[in-house]
């Protein structure tokens, strides 16, 4: 089944919804379509393409809530790169580091941990970046807020009609 592309006011992408969904929200002109998939859907009154990518009229207002630590939260953070050599791994192919080893008192948190490839987990070991001569991608921060489309668009590619108004 098709999936639809909810987009803010703004452009953020907001949040995947069934194409059903979307046909209620434009049937409701809570919604205008910027892209629509080849289908097409037939109801009692109207003829129309399934809609790949819908953007509110109006704004709706995020309310970030704490995003949890966790790993899958680490990986989609940091978008399934290794934050050393930039390798972009599925899953399984991936680890997390201490930048500062526990051993040297380097916590685990937001602020410690990034996403790593396991070649380069090995080629760290328990050093520091500097004192390996890895340098990190970008400091890991806490996030705000984590894409709601999160893992599953950097795992699975997105249809073609979305890509322009990803990221
Ligand atoms: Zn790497």
């Amino acid at each position: 089944m098709e999936r639809t592309l909810l987009l803010n006011s703004t452009y953020e992408p907001l949040l995947v919804i069934t194409w059903r969904k979307a046909i209620v929200l434009m049937c409701l002109e809570k919604v205008e379509t910027l892209a629509h998939y080849e289908r097409r859907v037939r109801s009692t009154s109207m003829a129309l393409n399934v809609p790949a990518v819908v953007r509110l009229f109006k704004r709706v207002r995020y309310r970030p809530s704490t995003v949890r630590f966790n790993r899958t939260n680490i990986y989609t953070r940091d978008k399934y790169t290794c934050q050393y050599c930039g390798t972009v791994e599925s899953r399984g192919e991936l680890t997390y580091d201490h930048v500062v080893p526990r051993s040297r008192g380097g916590k685990t948190s937001w602020t410690n941990i990034v996403t790593c490839c396991k070649p380069c987990n090995r080629r760290k070991g328990n050093r520091t970046p500097a004192e390996a001569r890895m340098k990190l991608l970008r400091p890991p921060v806490k996030p705000d807020w984590l894409p709601v489309l999160g893992s599953t668009l950097i795992t699975s590619e997105p249809p073609e009609a979305w890509k322009p108004f990803l990221w």
